[in-house]
């Protein structure tokens, strides 16, 4: 038998503060290894009321808070290891939900996606200890919750959705062929089929992100020009030790949408002792490291809302 992959909630923010939660249309299921979703998640926006505002104007009036980033992934690390199908990633979809709402972002059918954000929260499996993700999982989940509430006090030039992915990690120990990232693949077939995926300019991908000595290597998977406005930002705030010019290549949730034609950027640092290890814990992850990555991402959108305005 085969354990039950969930693809889970999934929010969309739009320019007026609406939000996709698919949750409710995505039932789990025993046997397979994605849960149908609804076909009815469509529905169109009115593209053509986006006006063009300047930086001033769309700048976020929310910064974002680490300690809030913080809170979410203890709170995820609190729930314990979270493998698909588990109990403790069902109590982990419904917190992100919960908080999705605390945040205004409601329940909204969509059709254009813009932009999304994204990141897994399961957990791999381990038998032989207990692995609880503090790095693996909740650190990018938790960056994605906050960065939900600085976007939607936002005039967002696109819609931008936040994208929590199950079944990024392998069920078996090793990564290998599709024993792994379910989750996106699946967002990629469906968004094709219903047609949304033409609609989709850019995934920015999130995952470990937490851990104290963060060292980010430009993904050489990474579309370009997405790699570059995101490291040029981080550049200009000042972060080029956490965001480094080394090259390295990971495969990741971000393949996927890399496949179908859309440009994609990872933004992890693969390369830390702790991984996949019992030490993924509390003690080796830190808020500090969350601030950066909330402050790149959330600078960087403008621009890549720019580069999306100037290709249509
Ligand atoms: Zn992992």
């Amino acid at each position: 038998m085969r354990a039950a992959f969930l693809v889970g909630a999934f929010c969309v923010l739009t320019l007026t503060g609406g939000c996709t939660d698919t949750a409710k249309a995505i039932a789990p299921t025993a046997d397979s290894k994605v849960a149908p979703t609804s076909d009815s998640r469509i529905a169109p926006t009115n593209e053509s009321a986006v006006a063009p505002a300047n930086e001033a104007q769309i700048a976020p009036k929310v910064t974002f808070d680490s300690a809030k980033a913080w809170g979410h992934l203890q709170k995820q690390v609190g729930f314990g290891p979270r493998p698909s199908g588990t109990p403790a990633i069902v109590e982990t979809r419904k917190y992100i939900i919960e908080q999705l709402k605390a945040s205004g972002i409601e329940a909204k059918e969509q059709a254009f996606i813009g932009m999304v954000l994204a990141s897994h929260y399961d957990t791999k499996l381990f038998r032989e200890f207990r692995f609880v993700g503090a790095n693996d999982g909740a650190s990018s989940t938790a960056v994605l919750l906050e960065l939900g509430r600085v976007l939607k006090a936002r005039q967002n030039e696109l819609t931008i959705e936040l994208l929590f992915l199950d079944g990024e990690e392998a069920r078996m120990p090793e990564w290998r062929g599709t024993d792994n990232t379910y989750g996106s693949r699946h967002y990629v077939q469906t968004a094709q089929k219903d047609g949304s995926l033409k609609s989709l300019k850019a995934l920015v991908l999130l995952d470990m992100i937490g851990d104290r000595e963060l060292l980010i290597k430009r993904d050489s998977n990474s579309t370009p020009w997405l790699v570059d406005i995101i490291w040029g930002t981080a550049g200009r705030l000042g972060h080029t030790s956490t965001f480094s010019n080394q090259l390295t290549v990971i495969e990741d949730d971000h393949i996927p949408f890399l496949r179908a034609g859309v440009a994609a950027a990872d933004i992890i640092d693969l390369e830390n002792p702790t991984w996949h290890t019992p030490q993924d814990d509390l003690d080796h992850v830190s808020a500090k490291s969350l601030q950066v990555v909330g402050d790149v991402v959330t600078a960087a959108i403008p621009e890549i809302e720019k580069r999306i305005a100037s290709e249509r």
